[in-house]
Parts: structure tokens; sequence; C-alpha cells
């Protein structure tokens, strides 16, 4: 086995760049005139080939905004558990849609698909752009479905700190006290993207928040996969998961 990538335990997958949030400390800067989604049936076999060589333990589909796309997103998550991966996580910031004939619908599908956590992405940054009233009714939806859903709000500088953005994110998450469900810890915003051109006030360059998707080259132990098929220097339009996991050096 190739030994910069023995310890591999995370796929991660980049459903889409298109997104309907407009975010101010987006690490990925602006959507403009971002579309595509990853080919999903292509993104199934590199799951069941890395499934079948490496304990993976989880799972991540993210975006963009992810539910743009939720047969592709579905697909994904029922190729995970099928495959056996435990942990099968969506993050979303909960509004692909004002019909609620059509957010039941990808609610319905979504309980069905085998994801066994939904982190919705809710505070000042995301609800500057995005309004929400669909967003609670698609968590009330998930809910009603059964499926373990939670709030995961970014913090600025750190979750305790009392700066305007958090101080409005503690407000937002207030909104949803009525549906009664659960705040997970979120993530702590890093200079990168759009959050580097926008809040970089917030930032001490002495010891700025790491980025999480960081890893050291030589020990890969999580795998991202981007809409147009990129993953670890290869593509799987044209080479499979293996050959691509295969034939890694680190640069
Ligand atoms: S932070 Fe998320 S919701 Fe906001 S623009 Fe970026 S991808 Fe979209």
């Amino acid at each position: 086995m190739n030994e910069f990538v023995k310890n591999l335990s995370r796929l991660e997958f980049v459903l889409t760049k298109a997104c309907t949030g407009r975010c101010r400390h987006c690490s990925q800067g602006d959507h403009t005139g971002s579309s595509g989604c990853l080919d999903a049936a292509l993104a199934v076999r590199a799951i069941r080939d890395v499934a079948g060589r490496w304990p993976i333990r989880s799972m991540m589909v993210f975006g963009g905004e992810p539910l743009l796309y939720p047969d592709a997103a579905c697909a994904i998550f029922r190729a995970g558990r099928d495959a056996g991966i435990p942990r099968r996580e969506l993050i979303t910031n909960g509004f692909f849609s004002r019909n609620a004939d059509r957010i039941s619908a990808v609610a319905g599908t979504l309980a069905e698909s085998g994801v066994n956590k939904i982190l919705l992405s809710v505070d000042a940054f995301h609800q500057e752009s995005i309004p929400l009233g669909p967003v609670k009714f698609f968590a009330r939806r998930l809910r009603a479905f059964g499926v373990p859903v939670g709030l995961s709000p970014a913090w600025l500088v750190a979750r305790e700190d009392e700066n305007p953005y958090n101080q409005k994110t503690r407000a937002v998450l207030r909104e949803f006290a009525d549906l009664e469900i659960p705040v997970w810890e979120g993530n702590v915003i890093f200079p990168e993207g759009n959050a580097l051109k926008n809040l970089a006030d917030y930032f001490d360059p002495a010891s700025p928040p790491p980025n999480p998707y960081e890893q050291d080259p030589r020990d890969i132990r999580a795998i991202s996969f981007e809409p147009d098929g990129r993953v670890l220097g290869g593509n799987l339009n044209r080479q499979s998961i293996l050959e691509i996991l295969d034939g890694y050096r680190p640069e």
C-alpha cells in the first residue's frame, strides 16, 4: 500500500460550488457564476472502491449548497451506508427552495438516504443573505422525519468572544428555540477567501485560527472530491480513485 495514504479514514465531497448564500466569511470566496455538480455515479464508485480497501470512519457532503442537488447527495449517502461508513454527515445552509412541498420532499428523501447527521449553518453571516423562514421549515420537516439535525454556527475569533457578529449569531440561534434542536459546537472562521478580505481586522496575524481542512501531505487521512471530479491531484473522469491513491506522491 502507498505509505502516504495508509491512514486514510475520511471522505469529503464538495458536491457543488453553486450556492444560495453570499456570505462575507465564506472561505471559498464569491460563488457568482458557479454551477455544476459532482457526477454521482463516479462518486458512488469511488466510495465503494475506497471503502473496500480502507476502514473509512466518516464522510461529509457539503458545498456550496449541496441540497441544490439532493439526488446526488442522497446517492452518495446511500453508497456510504451500503459500504459500512459509520458517520455520514451533511452541511447545508438549509435554503434550497421556498416551496413547502419541495422542501418537504427533500427532507423525506434525506430521511431514507442514510445520512445520520445534518449540520445546519445558521449565524450572523449566513442570515445576511439567507431567509430564516424556509430554513426553519426545513429543520421542522427533518425533525418530523426523524433525521438528526442540529445548528452549526460560524463564530468569529472564538465562541465566547463578544464581537457584534457573535452577538448577532446568538440572536439568530434564539430564533430556533421553539424547535428545540441542539446547538452544536460549530466552527471558528479562519482567514481564507472572503473572510480574509472582509474580516481581516478580527484575525491576529501571529496566531490565526487554523484551517481545519489542512493536513500533512505525507500522511493523508482525508480526501476531498471537487465538483469537477478532481481529487488528490487526479480526476475521477480520467482515472479510478484507486489509481489516484496508488499514484499519489506529496509535492
Ligand atoms: S459559507 Fe456556505 S452558504 Fe455561505 S456562501 Fe459559502 S458555501 Fe455558501
